[in-house]
């Protein structure tokens, strides 16, 4: 006989595990399968930091659910005795004259009364001396947004759904046969788990479970990032000194140094296609080129500096940017949650809050999340 709950969600990153624990705290029986377990280093929540901003362009719906799942961080990570997993650094816009982005993010950070502080050329340098402000015309500091250490925190969730009652499995959800009509679910060991609703949180694995909906609206790509050593002693990169910058018109992003892991930069251009299982995770040396010129452009004191750790991820891509938060159009009970495309892992809280509204019948559908807005010819317009 299989086991039986009202919902089995597949996929403990953090647009799963939120969405067990929404589920769960609603008052409904859930289990919550990952293959290899919440934090994974393979799932792209499975990465050291992940920022958390309330700025998003003009996409109000994300700036909304940045501001609704701020708090949601903070209370279960309190609750999970791990306030630290989140780090109130700032988070400081580069705005470039010619790029409109900083700007319209900034008006609608207004319009939803977000505290934010407008900085001149002359002020960002006084206020963040690590910085080097070449071709910088405009800040836009948050200084209630961060950092959240993402595999520890995606962990508590998963942690705090468990002490709530969800039925947390460490097993593969063999893929669905075409024929599957949304009964139950086979895992590697053996169990089966029927539920009334499935979820599927599988990340960059979605479009291997469903290639024939979604192989053509969900790209994963491969993606590094790498952490520089500072110099002994130096505190001029540290949490309390530089803030968490944004520079999207130069296509990078960069972290102080915390918990002395290195001071981060990412890029944002899109890499390579990439395989969640097998794909090749050691850094390469052009992404290696491309991030030290970055890291010496802005931080001056890490010109020389040495390569303490680099990672290598991947982001699901729908073809705008957009999240991919829908029901399976050829089953009722079927629900796909994924197409974090760089940015889904703050908003974790509202995915998982607006998920179980669905899965549950008590939600309102958002058109920009749907399946129905998502067309392969779309370009990129989330960032
Ligand atoms: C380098 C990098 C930097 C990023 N920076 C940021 C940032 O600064 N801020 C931000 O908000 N976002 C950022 N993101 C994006 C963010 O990390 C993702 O959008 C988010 O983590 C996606 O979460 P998810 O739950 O959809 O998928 P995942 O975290 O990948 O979780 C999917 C889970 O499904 C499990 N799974 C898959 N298939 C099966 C199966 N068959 N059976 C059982 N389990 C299965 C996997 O093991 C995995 O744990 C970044 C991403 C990368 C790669």
């Amino acid at each position: 006989m299989p086991r039986s709950s009202d919902v089995v969600v597949v996929g403990a990153g953090t647009f799963g595990a939120w969405t067990a624990w929404h589920l769960r705290r609603a008052g409904h029986t859930v289990a919550l399968v990952d293959a290899f377990g919440a934090g994974n280093s393979r799932a792209s929540s499975g990465g050291e930091s992940r920022i958390i901003r309330m700025g998003y362009g003009d996409r109000t719906l994300y700036s909304r659910w940045a501001l609704e799942s701020l708090p949601q961080w903070k209370d279960i990570l309190a609750d999970a005795g791990r306030p630290d997993l989140f780090r109130e650094t700032g988070v400081l816009w580069l705005g470039h004259d010619d790029d409109p982005h900083v700007d319209v993010t900034a008006r609608t950070l207004d319009r939803l009364q977000v505290v934010t502080e407008s900085l001149d050329p002359a002020d960002l340098r006084s206020r963040f001396p690590a910085l080097d402000f070449t071709g910088i015309t405009r800040g836009v500091f948050e200084p209630g947004s961060g950092v959240l250490l993402a595999r520890r925190a995606v962990s508590a969730v998963a942690e705090q759904a468990s002490g709530r009652g969800v039925d947390v499995h460490v097993a593969a959800v063999e893929p669905p046969a075409p024929a599957w009509r949304g009964e139950a679910l086979s895992l590697s060991d053996g169990t089966r788990l029927a539920a009334g609703s499935f979820v599927f949180a599988c990340g960059p694995w979605l479009p291997s479970l469903f290639p024939d909906l979604l192989a053509s609206l969900l790209r994963p790509t491969r993606q590094e990032v790498f952490f520089f050593g500072t110099p002994a002693g130096d505190r001029r990169l540290a949490p309390s000194a530089l803030p968490t910058w944004i520079d999207f018109r130069a296509g990078a992003y960069g972290l102080p140094d915390i918990e002395g892991r290195g001071a981060k930069v990412g890029l944002t251009a899109l890499g390579p296609a990439f395989d969640p299982d097998r794909g090749d995770r050691t850094p390469s040396a052009e992404g290696l080129a491309a991030a030290r010129r970055f890291a010496a452009a802005r931080l001056p004191a890490l010109r020389d500096a040495p390569v303490v750790e680099a990672r290598v991820c991947q982001y699901t891509n729908t073809p705008s940017g957009d999240l991919l938060l829908d029901r399976h159009p050829d089953h009722d009970n079927v629900w796909l949650a994924g197409g974090g495309s760089g940015h889904g892992f703050k908003l974790g809280p509202a995915v998982g809050a607006y998920m179980a509204a669905r899965v549950t019948g008590t939600g309102q559908a958002q058109d920009l999340v749907g399946l129905p807005a998502k067309r392969p010819e779309q370009k990129r317009t989330v960032l």
